[in-house]
């Protein structure tokens, strides 16, 4: 919980508040929009929740990796909204909450199907998260999308038995006990809705995931940029090679869908798959200057 002794000063007055151990993380400027900004490298509460934002605020407490944002208001009303994750985006995907400091506070997915429920990379460890999966009908497979995002898969995986899957290209001493490892550059068609595509650049064995061609889960290959308002990929935070994740843009043309739920930064949603081809045209092009 954040300490009321290490609020920030520009915080506006009221129940939430930011402290100083926030690692900027942007988390909750995509959740709450109307509460929390970016101010000189970390966040601020610039105004306090009005009614029908509070809850937004409140799940981007819980959500914050580093436990900096704080609430001086009645426990109970957040008893209530931590029993409230996974937050439902659209149909039967969720986004868990809950980020981890481990992977920078990547968002991470949950998708509840009938052929068995997809983890999208890994929350941070929480009970409640467990619980309410297993009332959804549990884990059976745990998607990775690369190795900065595995947060506490491990620990899902004692409670859920479930297989985790991650491409070879960025297994590590800590990963290499898991039950799928894909080689190569194919595609991987793991189920008739389930299609991983090998997609390097930020790393070597990134893979983005594609439901039902119309949702792809694209971890820290794509993201979507709010300020500027264009799809948008992380060329200082590129830790293989940049030109090779141009050309793994490229390859994401050949694919539809409408939807893009990335690990950092909100979820974009298209009207249909050509609009969302013209965004990634825009953002290829704005890579290649
Ligand atoms: S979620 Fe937490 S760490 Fe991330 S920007 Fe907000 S206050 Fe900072």
């Amino acid at each position: 919980m954040a300490n009321l002794r290490n609020k920030r000063n520009k915080n506006a007055e009221g129940n939430f508040f930011v402290d100083n151990s926030c690692i900027d993380c942007g988390t909750c400027y995509w959740m709450a929009p109307k509460v929390f900004k970016e101010d000189d490298g970390m966040s601020l509460v610039y105004e306090q929740p009005k009614a029908n934002q509070e809850i937004k605020a409140m799940e981007a407490l819980f959500s914050c990796p580093t436990n900096s944002i704080g609430y001086t208001g009645a426990r109970v009303e957040m008893r209530k909204i931590s029993k409230t994750f996974p937050i439902p985006v659209d149909e039967n995907v969720f986004h868990n909450g809950y980020h981890s400091e481990s992977s920078y506070g990547a968002a991470s997915y949950f998708i509840q199907r009938e052929n068995g429920n997809v983890l999208v990379d890994s929350p941070r460890y929480s009970s409640v998260i467990s619980k309410n999966i297993k009332e959804m009908g549990g884990l059976s497979l745990q998607y990775l999308t690369h190795r900065d995002d595995v947060a506490d898969t491990d620990l899902y995986q004692k409670d859920f038995q479930s297989k985790r899957l991650m491409h070879k290209e960025d297994i590590s001493k800590k990963t290499e006990h898991f039950e799928i490892i894909l080689e190569g550059e194919d595609d991987y068609q793991i189920d008739d809705d389930l299609l991983v595509i090998t997609v390097p650049g930020h790393t070597k064995g990134h893979t983005v995931l594609l439901y039902k061609e119309k949702y792809l889960f694209t971890g820290d290959h794509l993201a979507f940029q709010r300020q500027n308002k264009h799809l948008y990929a992380f060329k200082t935070a590129c830790w293989y090679d940049w030109d090779t994740q141009i050309k793994s843009m490229e390859k994401l043309l050949n694919y539809n869908f409408t939807h893009v739920l990335p690990g950092h930064g909100a979820p974009l949603k298209s009207n249909n798959s050509n609009d969302m081809k013209i965004e990634l045209e825009k953002c290829i092009d704005w890579m290649k200057k």
